[in-house]
């Protein structure tokens, strides 16, 4: 089959598939390497077409009550509950990872539109009484307008839905730019949108590569961004976004980082290591990638995680039995590979290796199997790069202020863990260490949808996190009304007026 003869995953603009473009972008199938279907890449002429199509969203959306606006994402809630199993199928067949993770993401995800259901709690202003005599004050937080999402491979619905549930909810038009490696998932969600209600125009999905997302940084019509993805791109958006006098939020890479104390159940400890630093490959923002292994703790610990890398089951995601499936392309493979050699190379003890993995009909995934090393030092590269792969790295500390240390001179401040049976130990890791996501005996933090998630450093740009709280204070603006209903004339004040 021809690339043209393929299916084409369109734009969705103004409550319409849009499908022609000059350039178009491959979307594989990770567990066969075979080229499924062709994305369409967006011109900045598409680009204006989504904005003029969100501006007229907007007023439409923005005008809406807040009771009807809950309704539409109760109805949306609805859908993806009801479908949750297709949109699973979907991103695996784009992105590799198992049919039960996928089915974990969109859960996540609908945790977020869950809460948005009921942000009319969080959109409440305050009010004072006779501020001045015969003077009240209320606040207010209205819509930005139109919000722009750009959002990475790894969680094709999950991260979207970390964004725009919230961005709706306070009233706002939305233009989703997914990854152009998966981008399957984001058409369904513009569909069961507009299925619920959504006027058309409130929500756009536009793909495409670094073309569109600079067509999109630069546009006057939008006025926020929200970008997930790797460090160096989500510096690059935060500068040029807020230098076109946009408000953003750049959630960037990490390097997380789980402390095994001496006092921890090791058995328990590599269950949960294991299963956070291979699960979806090692494709998660939130995955162990270092492993800060304390005093006696080493020897136990590597050889439990031996143990389990050796019982993992690679293979397709879309069978039942497969624990761990490809990464999401072939230069995502290529590259990962290439980190496990510069990791040898530097001298880091290799454990178990995952290069040459062969998975029995399947000879042309994009395969790379559970990986281990042991005894990295802070300086070789499989410490300070985010790998982004299904390689585990252990240092080894001999006390726990010198774990503590590695963790937090890590340029990434994502998310980090401490496994110890000890309170005292876990108190003091969660008050000194410098990530945004702290997990206590738990490998993988992830806030709740009520919370807000994201990290410090070099893992986020801008100051708000996604979702919870600070989702509602991104996607609005505040405004405060003083009013005074005088009966008379009192003639004029020239003195700074002091509401007495
Ligand atoms: P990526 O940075 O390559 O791409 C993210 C998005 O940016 C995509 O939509 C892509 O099309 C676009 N993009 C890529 N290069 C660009 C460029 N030069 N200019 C403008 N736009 C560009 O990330 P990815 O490979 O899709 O995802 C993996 C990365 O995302 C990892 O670094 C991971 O840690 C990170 N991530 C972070 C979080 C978090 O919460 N902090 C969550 C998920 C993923």
């Amino acid at each position: 089959m021809t690339t043209t003869e393929l299916e084409t995953v369109a734009h969705w603009i103004g409550g319409e598939r849009l499908q022609d473009a000059e350039r178009f972008g491959d979307v594989t199938d990770p567990a066969t390497g075979a080229v499924t279907r062709r994305v369409a890449f967006a011109s900045s002429a598409d680009v204006d077409r989504a904005v003029e199509a969100a501006t007229a969203g907007f007023a439409a959306w923005s005008a809406q009550s807040l009771a009807r606006r809950s309704n539409v994402l109760f109805r949306f809630r609805e859908l993806v509950a009801a479908r949750a199993a297709d949109m699973a199928r979907v991103i695996t067949a784009e992105h590799g990872k198992t049919v039960d993770d996928a089915r974990g993401e969109v859960q996540r995800g609908l945790e977020v539109v869950e809460f948005a259901c009921g942000a009319a709690h969080l959109l409440k202003g305050e009010s004072s009484e006779a501020v001045g005599t015969g003077v009240d004050s209320h606040s207010l937080r209205q819509p930005l307008g139109v919000a722009a999402g750009i959002t990475p491979f790894n969680f094709p619905a999950m991260v979207p839905m970390w964004m725009f549930p919230l961005a709706l909810a306070c009233g706002n038009a939305f233009i989703l730019k997914p990854s152009e490696k998966d981008p399957s998932a984001a058409l369904l969600m513009a569909e069961w949108l507009s299925e619920a209600g959504l006027p058309d125009g409130a929500f756009n999905v536009l793909h495409g590569d670094r073309e569109t997302v600079e067509a999109l940084l630069r546009h006057p019509g939008i006025a926020s961004i929200s970008f997930v993805g790797s460090t160096p791109v989500a510096k690059f958006i935060y500068e040029t976004a807020t230098a076109h006098g946009k408000r953003v939020q750049a959630l960037g890479g990490a390097k997380n980082h789980a402390v095994v104390m001496p006092d921890a159940d090791v058995e328990i400890a590599a269950d949960a290591i294991a299963s956070a630093g291979y699960g979806s490959a090692g494709q998660r923002c939130m995955a162990i990638s270092a492993v800060v292994a304390v005093g006696a703790a080493g020897d136990a610990l590597a050889e439990a995680l031996e143990a389990r890398v050796d019982a993992v089951t690679v293979g397709p995601g879309a069978e039942p039995e497969s624990e761990m499936g490809p990464l999401v392309t072939d230069a995502a493979r290529d590259r990962v590979v290439a980190a496990i050699e510069a990791g040898e190379a530097e001298g880091a003890e290799l454990r178990r290796d995952g290069r040459g993995l062969e998975v029995p009909g399947h000879e042309d995934g994009f395969w790379v199997g559970p990986t281990l090393f042991d005894r990295v030092t802070p300086e070789m590269s499989v410490y300070r790069d985010e790998i982004f792969g299904p390689v585990l790295v252990m240092l080894r500390a001999e006390t726990f202020d010198e774990a503590l240390e590695l963790v937090n001179s890590n340029q990434y401040g994502n998310g980090s863990a401490i496994f110890t049976a000890d309170g005292r130990t876990a108190r003091e890791f969660e008050q000194r260490v410098q990530t945004g996501m702290v997990g206590v005996n738990v490998p993988i933090p992830v806030p709740m949808a009520y919370y807000s998630f994201g990290g410090w450093k070099q893992s986020l740009f801008g100051d708000l996190h996604v979702h919870g709280r600070e989702g509602v204070l991104f996607y609005t603006r505040g405004k405060v009304v003083t009013e005074r209903w005088p009966d008379q004339a009192r003639g004029a004040d020239y003195g700074f007026p002091a509401h007495r």
